[in-house]
């Protein structure tokens, strides 16, 4: 942790202000107060007439005293909001290279189609009858979902990838059922390289995890999956491409020796951008698969919008897929609902159908870029991350050689030993170089683990630029310019916060200071 001076902040009247200028603005970056430091309850946007004289009719209860609402000027309000926009790094300020979440470019014709009235006003308690395009909108996305992944059913409902995980696992564990083999078959498991999610989810859905080493290239050793197996095996977790930005080249092998077993193949579909149109994971024996619409099909995530993480399912967990689910009748679509009309479903895993704004944004990106244009996606994401672990590998250190990689270049800390600095320091110099750090410290599996995924969406100049500042950073450690790093970021609003407090001891309610007496 460093020293208030250091953050640039000095206590005076028990309020911290940062005395680097006067106003505690930095350059054309507004230092604003929350809405109710800048807010006076006398004070409106609107001009309103007195109310006609009027009865309550409340009996009484009516408050008698004013509410305390901080108010604003209209332009006042314009400012607070602007500048609390300007406040967000976003995919549309630069690039956003956070390993693992796949920050693409958002189209806007996305997001022009989830506005056309026929879709953004519909209402999930309608009629079916009266919302047939929206339905056929739901075939049709469901339609490329399976023909991407080559699976035989998709469930569409669930709204993130982690609560996809939780539909496929518990498909899976309706399957066990079934067979009357739920009691058995209790583990699962999980590479130690897997997203958090993956174990949280398994033990969510009644599961123990078991965990299973990767090799020294990166991937999972098939020798240990087969150890590991036995008649207490329900499934695993596998993510593919994995975190470490490798394809899990054995992962016919792990599907055949899950199947051997009598057990499940979940994958983590997660990194799906990397192979879309180049392999199908039904083609590798998958079993259940989410799809996070929110990074493979593009649309603001991460705080930013709504997920939705639909499930690929295989032809032996499909009839135990959700509800609901779609099917063609003479009359038209109908979303099954009922569960007497599905015997096998594991019920609901959420309330209506799932995020309609999500499915046309995602079928907007597929129709837009059409079968051939999401092949090259994919190739383009492969390559960016490629031409990126090229340009870093003389001077930072990779932790599996200098080999190609997916959609996500891997480096560790192992470069930095010896320095007194750390994958963190390095992190936060390049917020003062005007980029977002990519992720850090996962996966666990690698020491100092730092994941850069690029994105297709990047031009080469782009990566150039940002490849130039991160060469120019190294080097600034190879030559000991210790100050760069520890203070950093030095231009930034706020500089070094302390994450751990904030995390331990969060201060989650305002109060209003006393006035200061003179
Ligand atoms: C993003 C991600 C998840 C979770 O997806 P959400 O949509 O954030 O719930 C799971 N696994 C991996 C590998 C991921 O990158």
């Amino acid at each position: 942790m460093l020293d208030k001076p250091e953050t640039g902040l000095e206590e005076a009247d028990g309020v911290l202000v940062d005395r680097a200028t006067f106003t505690g603005n930095r350059g054309l970056a507004i230092e604003e107060g929350l809405i109710f430091e800048l807010g006076r309850p006398e004070a409106s946007g609107v001009d309103l007439p007195e109310p006609a004289p009027f009865q309550s009719r409340l009996g009484g209860l009516e408050r008698k005293t004013p509410i305390g609402l901080p108010g604003l000027s209209e332009p006042e309000t314009v400012r607070h909001y602007v500048r609390l926009s300007q406040k967000n790094y976003s995919i549309d300020t630069g690039i956003f290279p956070l390993g693992s979440c796949t920050m693409k470019h958002n189209p806007r014709l996305n997001e022009r189609m989830a506005r056309l009235p026929g879709f953004g006003d519909i209402h999930p308690l309608q009629p079916q009858s009266s919302v047939q395009g929206a339905l056929e909108l739901m075939k049709e996305i469901s339609h490329w979902l399976l023909t991407l992944t080559g699976m035989q059913a998709v469930a569409l409902s669930p709204r993130a990838g982690a609560h996809g995980e939780a539909c496929g696992m518990m498909a899976i564990k309706q399957a066990l059922i079934a067979r009357g083999e739920a009691e058995q078959r209790k583990v699962v498991l999980v590479p130690d390289s897997a997203h958090g999610t993956n174990p949280a989810t398994a033990t969510l859905v009644g599961f123990e995890v078991r965990s299973v080493p990767a090799r020294e290239d990166g991937i999972v050793d098939v020798e240990a999956v087969r150890q590991a197996l036995g008649p207490d095996v329900a499934a695993i977790m596998l993510t593919n491409p994995n975190t470490c930005g490798l394809f899990e080249k054995n992962i016919v092998e792990i599907a055949e020796a899950m199947h051997e077993a009598g057990a499940y193949f979940y994958c983590d579909g997660a990194n799906f951008n990397a192979i879309v149109g180049r392999a199908r994971p039904g083609d590798l024996g998958v079993d259940a698969m989410h799809i996070n619409l929110h990074k493979t099909f593009s649309t603001p995530h991460g705080g930013g919008g709504p997920g939705a993480g639909p499930v690929v399912l295989s032809s032996r967990l499909a009839p135990h897929a959700p509800l609901p689910f779609l099917v063609q009748e003479k009359a038209g679509l109908r979303l099954v609902e009922d569960k007497a009309e599905a015997p096998g479903t594991f019920g609901r895993i959420g309330a209506f159908h799932g995020q309609m704004g999500m499915y046309v944004r995602a079928l907007t990106y597929m129709l837009s870029h059409g079968a051939d244009g999401l092949r090259q996606a994919s190739e383009d994401a492969v390559l960016n991350a490629n031409y990126v672990r090229v340009g870093l590998a003389d001077l930072m250190s990779l932790p599996f050689g200098n080999r190609p990689c997916m959609h996500e270049a891997l480096f560790d800390d192992a470069w930095l030993k010896g320095t007194g600095l750390s994958v963190l320091d390095f992190a936060k110099a390049m917020i003062d170089e005007g980029f977002h750090p990519m992720t850090v410290y996962f996966p666990l599996v690698v020491h100092g683990a730092m994941l850069i995924e690029p994105t297709e969406s990047e031009s080469k100049a782009t990566l150039d630029l940002f490849v130039a500042a991160l060469r120019d950073l190294a080097m600034a450690v190879q030559r000991g310019d210790k100050e760069r790093f520890l203070g950093a970021p030095h231009y930034a609003p706020r500089r070094r916060l302390d994450e751990t407090r904030a995390a331990r001891t969060p201060v989650l309610k305002w109060t209003k200071p006393a006035p200061i007496e003179n």
